[in-house]
């Protein structure tokens, strides 16, 4: 396993980061898009659930406004209405957190006399007074020309104020109502605390007579119906409690600091970027309604789990992926390696003897072609020594092929244990052997075949005790033929057979030389 990381190329390595870095690039893109598609439905409902919260509490409001507009238009077109006919006309209006009333113009002059008749005609028992802007108390009426005294109640909310008021001696309450009178449309107040200690809102009403019956001094002003709400209702009624909870919603007057709230939901917002304003008119008046997620929202519209999915599945592509590369890396590297193992032992088998490893005849015609090319351009000494095993077919006569064959075996190992590196052991014939010694002159060759057949002569061959060879040797003559060079050390290995086997025998080297 070691040798095939150790054949893991750079080039390798940088493919698999590669593909480990496509893998995360890949899945950082696709999460990417997926938050942002997450972001944009997120918006989407937000914006959605923005508008149906706006519509419901801008109906609500004008619900209010139109119920107020109904009981004015009742007192125009009805003369003197009695409590009796206020109640029985407002009671199906009004609705819980909600205040109506009658506030009736009296002279100063027809105070005593008005409420004298108005008992007479079946009014609750009250007593004319004012409440002191400053303290809260209630006190006598103020010596005015004209008084504005709040006669009928009808009150589904716990306030505490009480019919046979002076609506007038609060001076915000006093601007509110002249602002009503003079523009004869509804108006709404800022938002109040009112006697609850609750925020809410006042709208009032002016109530003219027909024009036909005013008389020219004056503006004929009858009264004012009055209605006070509180904003929690307006803000929160009928808003089903799943839709409550998925929204903060605050309302503050237009030229309220941002962080200043007349009403805020109970609802805490949660960490977003979403966030939606509207402005709401009401009467005269404009609010800034703010929107933005509650926890629920932002519960039900996040999706942590899509998101470790994509991570999760990411990050196992990419390992899967640049593990297959690895492995066919790895896989491909080995193959090349078994390959060029393979392509070793196919060119060494080719030129080697499988019995002894000395070189094949094949190889030692090709290299003797070679090295005589060589020491023909080079001019450089290439000595040959042929030698072969004497009464060898006795060996294997007495001994056996098996035994024969060690001795091949045993006489290749001596040899090249004592040769260099360079000179080229080759087996020509079945028990016959040529050393080619390049770089080396006839007398240097004559000296390593004596050595050699000491070598070969001195220790006995295992079974087969001692075994000796006979020796030609020759040094190659200039432009001489690779056939006459052979024949000549063949000739001398032959003379060293007849002049007694054991021996070492030159070629004759001037009798071939054609000029000598
Ligand atoms: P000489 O001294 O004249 O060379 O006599 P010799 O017996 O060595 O020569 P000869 O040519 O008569 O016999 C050679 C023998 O070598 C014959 C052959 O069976 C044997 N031989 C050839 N190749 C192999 C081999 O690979 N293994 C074995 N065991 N014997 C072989
Ligand atoms: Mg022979
Ligand atoms: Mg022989």
């Amino acid at each position: 396993m070691r040798s095939h990381l150790g054949a893991f190329k750079v080039s390798d390595m940088i493919l698999c980061a590669l593909i480990c870095l496509t893998g995360i690039a890949v899945t950082v893109l696709v999460l990417t898009f997926y938050i942002r598609t997450e972001q944009a439905t997120a918006s989407v409902a937000f914006k959605l659930e923005v508008d149906e919260r706006f519509s419901r509490v801008q109906r609500r409001f004008s619900v209010q406004d139109l119920k107020l507009d109904t009981v004015k238009r009742f007192f125009i077109n009805a003369d003197d209405v009695t409590e009796k006919e206020f109640m029985g006309f407002v009671t199906p209006l009004v609705e819980e957190g909600e205040t109506y009333g009658w506030v009736r113009r009296i002279l100063q002059k027809d105070l005593e006399p008005f409420r004298a008749n108005a008992l007479l005609n079946g009014t609750s028992d009250f007593s004319y007074h004012e409440v002191n802007p400053l303290t809260g108390e209630k006190r006598p009426l103020t010596e005015r020309a004209e008084h504005w005294i709040l006669l009928y109640l009808l009150s589904l909310d716990d306030v505490t104020i009480t019919p046979g008021m002076d609506v007038m001696a609060s001076p915000s309450r006093e601007a509110l109502f002249t602002k009503a009178r003079e523009s004869h449309q509804m108006v709404v107040s800022d938002p109040l605390e009112m006697s609850n200690g609750q925020s809410g809102v006042f709208f009032v009403a002016p109530v003219f007579p027909p024009a036909s019956t005013t008389p020219n001094s004056d503006d004929g002003l009858e009264g004012y119906v009055v209605s006070t709400v509180r904003l929690a209702f307006l803000m929160e009624q009928n808003i089903p409690l799943a839709s409550m909870l998925r929204l903060n919603v605050t309302l503050s007057t237009t030229d309220a600091p941002p962080d200043e709230y007349i009403y805020q939901s109970s609802v805490p917002a949660a960490s977003s970027t979403l966030y939606e304003r509207r402005l709401l008119n009401v009467a005269d008046n404009t609010y800034v309604m703010q929107f933005r997620p509650g926890p629920a929202f932002s519960a039900a519209n996040s999706h942590v789990f899509s998101r470790s999915l994509i991570i999760v599945f990411g990050a196992v592509l990419t390992l899967l992926m640049t593990a297959m590369v690895f492995l066919l890396i790895t896989q491909r590297t080995r193959a090349l390696s078994l390959v060029a193992e393979r392509t070793q032992e196919l060119q060494t088998m080719n030129i080697t003897d499988h019995l002894t490893g000395a070189y094949n005849r094949r190889y030692f015609e090709a290299s003797m072609e070679r090295l005589i090319v060589e020491a023909n351009t080079q001019g450089r000494p290439l000595s040959l020594i042929m030698f072969d095993i004497d009464h060898f077919k006795l060996i294997n006569d007495r001994k056996g092929h098996l035994c024969g064959d060690k001795v091949l075996q045993l006489l290749c190992a001596r040899i090249s244990a004592a040769t260099r590196k360079t000179d080229l052991l080759c087996r020509t014939g079945g028990e016959e052997f040529a050393l080619i010694c390049p770089d080396s002159q006839l007398n240097d060759a004559r000296t390593l075949a004596e050595k050699l057949r000491v070598l070969i002569n001195a220790l006995p061959f295992d079974e087969a005790g001692q075994v000796t060879c006979s020796f030609g040797v020759a040094t190659w003559v200039a432009q001489e033929s690779f056939d006459d060079f052979i024949r000549r050390v063949d000739g001398a290995m032959y003379g060293a057979k007849f002049g007694g086997r054991d021996r070492v025998q030159l070629a004759i080297q001037e009798a071939l030389a054609p000029s000598a």
